[in-house]
């Protein structure tokens, strides 16, 4: 049988989708002049198109164009949002709100503040990753000058009640960034409805390329700059623009909302059938992240009690199964997930777990292949593992 290649793995990256790689080709190529060298004709095609991708961008999570700037990804526009409204507002307060389940591009960056001075507040999460409104509420004081609380967690999907925070930040005079990486494309934003001051997109998690990203600035919402140099972006982010990434990131974006609906449609149908069948299947499995309507479209989290995520990875490797324990980012280091631990989940649970996100080319069928083989693998190697025979043993007196 020849061998399936599925990858499962949606939530760590996607692949760039061929009408949006055929958009950006030109601009490698034939359409290679710098857009900031204005005084020559050949620059003027990069110039247009940069502003036509920054007006499919505003027009996707219903800002205007002079509110998008573009960054080099995801973890850029975290950082630029949540240190640049620190720095510039740090006469006014040193208080910044964010939850404990936070991309670390998020969490370190709030870190960092730590150590200069700033005080942090980390929300707890419930067993489903949700934060609690009244939390949050009691958590804003005088000096609080940014709550920056994620759209959309990447571990274990969780969908934020951000129009309600976005209400509260807006009562309460405290600029809200949010960063909406893994929401972008997926399920609906807007930035006006929601409140939203700042907000993060990273285009690789889309179907556009990766290295691209921007930040969506308010207007009036006062930032230091993070990368200082010469006056793209209105002065406010410096380096030669990436205009084949921009075109794509329009092209993605554009491509992205208008499939949104029925995408989230027919992937909410997949991951249903996935989570009901690894839980029909698979004994003594808890599923991670909340069930239904606040869950991410495609994405699935499992802890299976007494085995090793990283081993469970290999294996399904084999089966030509691409998945993940959790974050990209944190897989290589052995620590168990923070987010999983924020969900309360004992140790060895966070270790057990395994992340199965799906997303433009997965298909029934693949699901059918993955309920075929998880339990398989499971049961195997289940029974080479010591922390299930100890707990069959527990189980037994
Ligand atoms: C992927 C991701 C990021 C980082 O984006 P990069 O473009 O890789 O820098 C930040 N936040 C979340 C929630 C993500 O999923």
């Amino acid at each position: 049988m020849e061998m399936k290649k599925v990858y499962m793995d949606y939530s760590a990256t996607t692949y760039t989708k061929p009408e949006v790689l055929e958009e950006m080709i030109p601009y490698f190529t034939e359409k290679f002049a710098n857009p900031s060298s204005k005084f020559y004709s050949i620059s003027q095609e990069p110039i247009a198109a940069i502003n036509n991708a920054r007006e499919r961008v505003a027009k996707a999570i219903n800002a205007s164009s002079d509110e998008i700037f573009f960054t080099a990804g995801g973890s850029e526009a975290d950082n630029w949002a949540i240190k640049g409204v620190a720095f510039a507002n740090r006469k006014k307060g040193n208080h910044i709100i964010t939850t404990n389940i936070e991309h670390h591009a998020v969490l370190y960056v709030c870190q960092y503040l730590e150590k200069q001075g700033f005080e942090v507040t980390y929300l707890p999460v419930d067993e489903q990753g949700l934060i609690k409104i009244e939390d949050f509420k009691n958590a804003i004081k005088d000096t609080t000058i940014l709550t920056t609380i994620m759209f959309a967690n990447n571990e274990v999907a969780a969908i934020q009640p951000i129009k309600e925070i976005g209400k509260i930040c807006k009562e309460r005079g405290v600029i809200f960034h949010t960063d909406a990486v893994q929401a972008i494309g997926h399920i609906e934003v807007d930035v006006k409805e929601m409140n939203i001051d700042l907000l993060s997109i990273a285009a690789h998690k889309f179907y556009g390329p990766k290295g691209i990203g921007a930040l969506y600035i308010r207007k009036g919402i006062k930032l230091d700059n993070l990368i200082h140099g010469g006056g793209q972006e209105k002065g406010r982010r410096a380096s030669t623009e990436n205009v084949p990434g921009i075109i794509g990131m329009g092209k993605a974006i554009e491509l992205a909302v208008s499939h949104l609906h029925e995408e989230k449609e027919r992937l909410t149908n997949l991951r249903e059938k996935l989570i009901k069948g690894v839980m029909e299947r698979i004994p003594y499995t808890k599923l991670n992240g909340p069930t239904g309507e606040n869950r991410l479209p495609g994405s699935a989290n499992f802890s299976f009690i007494g085995l090793e995520g990283e081993a469970l990875l290999l294996s399904l490797d084999f089966e030509g199964i691409y998945a993940s324990t959790g974050s990209a980012c944190a897989s290589g280091s052995l620590d168990p997930s923070h987010v999983l631990l924020a969900l309360g989940l004992p140790h060895e649970l966070a270790h057990g777990s395994l992340r199965l996100s799906m997303g433009s080319g997965s298909t029934e069928e693949e699901v059918d292949y993955v309920l075929e083989v998880l339990p398989k693998i499971v049961e195997r190697l289940r029974n080479m593992s010591p922390l299930w025979e100890d707990f069959v043993k527990k189980g037994e007196k």
